[in-house]
């Protein structure tokens, strides 16, 4: 299933990396964490003893599922939740046995009897019932207790039961909708990932017991069913609903809406599909539709496997709880996700609904068509379907450039969260909560960018014909990696690729060994020839480490600056160190690993090199990739922030952006300068920063402007809001002129804001804006009846910069006679002191004043003064706002106390330090670099005009200071 989706990541990625610094564990978990992970080299856990100890949740092997009878009556068109079931199934004994063993969670009133397929004269057994609520263990064992089951016997299993509708949006569950006459509407929907398919019907609820499923549902005429298969009309009538059988399927894929639902429908290729939503909503549906069809036939051309059932069915359900499902045959999605309009959708919206279809699509054979044979795996489906998201949708639509937003959100995310403690992709769990902890960056992010590495290194020619192999040799059966691993295997030799090791053994290094290599390289500028160290990147550089892995390498250089061919020229054979000594780069040219980069892993370059590299960008940077530009980048901040690599190196890497107009390195830099922007905005010496990134985004930004321009590269969409968002943030003059237009044009005359620049406009538009535009905006605000509207404005109103203004902003927190609801006021203070140093003093002068009625905003366990004051801690970088807080910290705790939670002092005192001990290490060569870079006349300084300059400067402030 496709997880929660983040709108703003990168930065969110790069801070919480910056904040998780302090929870690395202890390099003895580490380890603990890689020993389990070679249990599953092993395999040793696969041959599970059958012993029904409490501690095995894993159903016994005694019997396994052939096909299920499914007969569910709801009427849930009137609220009921209440549901009845009858569930008939077709079993063989493959280990002679008097039990039968399934899974059911919250069912109740069972009745079961057991009938003979292989005679048919024989008379039913009555069976007796025993339920283990711990590991929803349903078991059937005869009456007649001299009655056992023979091996090879086949039986079926009939039972009755009853259940209720859950409300939390798990199994067979109820959702509801108002419609715009103010009519409540309600439907039964499922979602059945992991372990939930055992609530609507007793079952063998894992993954590898695959079996066809033939689903009835009766319910009101007024509604209608869908479900995987299309309905079998022959056998259907009013009120009642056949569907056709499934092929042989896992029990968690199944799913059934009942519901008044509307459809688009379209068909390419012979496949037929529809688009179904709550009425009225038919309109919004187009974009989903289209992308369907076209996503789906990308995803058919590159597998060379066709789409296994009839059709293929979407549905947007009003509550859902994961971002998307994917139901084989019928997938499932937030509303969100599936509606967009031209008028009032942003851009993103269109890519992103298109991802997520291509994720939940690339399910139908990764995850549907061939299954995992247990949950360890949940990379194999989620790794694939994370990577297709990005291929399907670079196939489809070529022009998006897809995988630039595949490096700065999954790729980057992967690095970020495999750096500190993490478990390896392949990694065993047993019970339902420790199944649904797998479904995180170990499971998505980083299997997919460790498969992009492999379509890379290996070539994309054998990769495609590996899955190809791999999705037709297990169609209709379940896995593991070591099928993945044969097949890609197979591709290899058929194609004639020479590897210098089995794919087993390169890809389990990967997938069996948490985190990642950081790969140092040493140049010798005399022989030409460079040598490659590698251990595991952890974010305590002193945190000692034996971890290796097969590492694909190649390279470019300032003589060869060709990166077509991204397929590894070399190999880091699980050792230590390698020295190259068969590519011999020129003393004076700079060199680059991984092209494209492909690979997963960080590469921390020698200075020199670095200077090579800072200068080739600065001449030439198209003679580097766009990805290698942005990674060169991202890597540097990470060194820097772990002390792996100086400041004065990262900087002066930045100085080529007055150059850059490419989207994935502008992303990264905007991440990096605006976490040093909050660092330094307080201080005195600020000045330097703003105008040195005012220069670096003036190129593009002139370029660009903050209109759309109509034909205009796609990602250009991208880059402008956050070129805006950048250039506003350190006082851009062209950027608030321009912005603030085009506020004024909208709110006086009516002009139209793009919906995906709409944030950045407003924001923008209102840092230095006359009091008549922000009274607009107000005046709208206090207007609105649209929850998304009112939080724009009132985010957007933090953004202003004159101290009247945001006088007035915030005291709206507390005015009784304005509409606010509790969470919008609460979010009001957040909005200016996370902004900017005067959002920030605007914050401390209101709460000095007013600290006891806005601690009264709270009623029973609210806390939002405790809030208010943690937050602001956070947004401390000057001595001057710290002895401020800290007055008021203490004016609360003797007047107040209650306002407060008990650990309001420490988490404040910790919150200001960790900025502190930010500043303490990184304030001084950041300032001194750029007063050396300013004074120089912008142009490049090397490493050791840099050091000669940086120790005259430091001088200069000790002097004045
Ligand atoms: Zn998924």
């Amino acid at each position: 299933m496709a997880l929660w989706m983040l709108n703003s990541w990168p930065l969110l990625l790069l801070l919480v990396a910056a904040s998780q610094q302090a929870w690395l564990p202890p390099v003895e978990d580490v380890v603990q964490l890689e020993t389990k992970g070679y249990q599953a080299l092993s395999g040793s856990f696969e041959t599970r003893e059958d012993n029904n100890s409490e501690d095995n949740y894993r159903l016994p092997n005694n019997t396994v599922p052939i096909a299920y009878n499914v007969e569910l009556w709801t009427q849930v068109h009137n609220g009921t939740r209440n549901f009845s079931g009858s569930v008939s199934i077709d079993l063989q004994v493959v280990e002679a046995s008097n039990t039968i063993t399934l899974h059911a969670r919250q069912t109740e009133n069972f009745e079961a009897v057991l009938q003979s397929k292989d005679s048919a004269t024989s008379a039913p057994i009555s069976l007796n019932v025993d339920y283990e609520l711990t590991r929803e263990f349903l078991t059937f064992k005869p009456v007649d207790s001299t009655i056992s089951f023979a091996k090879d016997s086949n039986w079926t299993l009939s039972i009755n039961y009853t259940g209720l509708l859950r409300d939390d949006m798990g199994g067979f569950y109820i959702s509801t909708y108002t419609d715009d006459s103010n009519v409540v509407h309600y439907l039964a929907t499922t979602q059945f990932e992991s372990t939930n398919a055992r609530h609507a019907f007793p079952c063998y609820d894992e993954p590898a017991k695959r079996a066809n499923f033939t689903i009835t549902i009766h319910h009101d005429p007024s509604h209608n069913a869908i479900s995987n298969m299309p309905v079998n009309e022959a056998e259907s009538s009013n009120g009642k609903t056949v569907f056709l059988t499934t092929p042989k399927m896992s029990t968690y894929l199944i799913a059934f809406i009942v519901s008044e639902f509307e459809s688009t429908g379209g068909e390419l290729n012979g496949l037929p599909q529809r688009v179904f939503s709550r009425k009225g909503k038919q309109d919004q549906q187009e974009w989903t539709l289209w992308s369907g069809l076209v996503v789906e036939a990308s995803l058919e051309k590159y597998l060379g496997v066709p789409f296994a059932l009839p059709k293929l069915d979407q549905a947007g359900i009003p509550d859902f709880s994961a971002g998307a499902m994917e139901n084989w045959g019928l997938a499932t999605y937030r509303e969100q996700y599936m509606w967009w309009t031209k008028e009032t959708s942003t851009i993103n919206l269109k890519t992103s609904i298109t991802n997520i279809i291509g994720h939940e699509y690339a399910h139908m054979w990764f995850g549907d068509l061939v299954s995992l044979k247990w949950w360890t795996y949940l990379w194999l489906k989620e790794g694939f379907a994370t990577l297709f998201s990005y291929e399907s949708n670079n196939i489809a639509f070529p022009e998006w450039n897809t995988y630039q937003i595949f490096h700065v959100s999954d790729y980057n995310s992967a690095l970020i969260n495999d750096a500190s403690i993490s478990t390896p992709m392949s990694h065993y769990v047993q019970t339902p909560n420790e199944i649904s902890g797998r479904y995180g960056t170990i499971s998505y992010a980083k299997p997919a960018s460790v498969l992009y590495m492999f379509k890379n290194a290996f070539t994309d020619a054998v990769f495609q014909r590996g899955l190809n192999r791999y999705l037709t040799e297990n169609q209709y059966n379940s896995t593991d990696e070591w099928n993945l691993f044969a097949s890609l295997q197979e591709a290899a030799d058929e194609l004639g690729l020479k590897l210098p090791a089995g794919v087993p053994d390169i890809f389990s290094s990967w997938s069996t060994q948490a985190g990642f290599p950081l790969l140092t390289v040493e140049r010798n500028y005399e022989t030409g020839t460079f040598t490659i160290k590698q251990q595991r990147y952890l974010n305590d550089k002193d945190a000692a480490n034996e971890a290796t892995w097969y590492v694909p390498i190649n390279c470019a250089s300032a003589s060869n600056p060709d990166y077509r061919n991204t397929t590894a020229s070399h190999y880091l054979l699980k050792v230590k160190e390698l020295t190259v000594s068969d590519v011999q780069i020129s003393k004076d040219d700079w060199l680059i690993l991984n092209k494209q980069s492909t690979g997963f892993y960080r590469i921390l370059y020698d200075e020199e090199n670095y200077r090579l590299i800072s200068q080739g960008l600065l001449e030439q940077p198209y003679a580097f990739h766009t990805r290698n530009r942005a990674q060169l980048l991202h890597d540097a901040y990470r060194f820097v922030d772990t002390g792996r690599l100086s400041q004065a190196t990262l900087f002066q890497l930045m100085a080529y952006l007055r150059n850059e107009d490419q989207y994935a390195p502008w992303s990264t830099a905007n991440s990096i300068l605006t976490i040093y922007d909050t660092y330094l905005r307080g201080d005195v010496n600020y000045v330097h920063f703003r105008e040195f990134v005012i220069e670096l985004v003036e190129n593009i930004f002139n370029k660009l402007g903050v209109n759309e321009i109509p034909g205009e590269h796609y990602l250009n969409n991208y880059l402008r809001v956050t070129l805006v968002s950048l250039a506003c943030q350190v006082g851009s003059s062209k950027c608030y002129q321009q912005s603030h237009k085009k506020l004024q044009d909208s709110l006086n005359n009516g002009a139209p804001i793009e919906p995906t620049l709409r944030t950045q406009a407003y924001c923008a538009g209102l840092r230095e804006a006359e009091d008549a535009t922000f009274n607009l905006v107000v005046n709208n605000l206090l207007n609105s009846n649209d929850a998304t509207d009112r939080s724009t404005y009132i985010s957007s109103l933090g953004c202003a910069q004159d101290a009247d203004q945001l006088k007035k902003f915030v005291a709206y927190s507390i005015d009784e006679t304005n509409n606010l609801s509790y969470s919008e006021r609460t979010s009001v203070l957040s909005a200016a002191y996370t902004r900017s140093e005067a959002g920030l003093t605007a914050s401390l002068d209101f709460l000095e004043a007013n600290w006891k009625a806005y601690g009264d905003l709270g009623t029973g366990t609210q806390k939002p003064l405790d809030s208010a004051l943690r937050g602001i801690a956070s947004s401390v970088v000057s001595e001057s706002q710290k002895n401020r807080l800290n007055a008021l910290v203490d004016t609360v705790r003797t007047n107040g106390a209650e306002y407060l939670a008990d650990n309001t002092e420490t988490a404040v005192q910790a919150n200001m330090k960790s900025n502190f001990d930010w500043l303490d290490v990184h304030r001084e060569p950041v300032i001194n670099w750029l007063v050396a870079y300013r004074t120089n006349g912008s142009s490049s300084l090397s490493a050791s005009t840099f050091a000669i300059l940086a120790m005259f400067v430091t001088l200069l402030l000790y002097r004045f200071n």
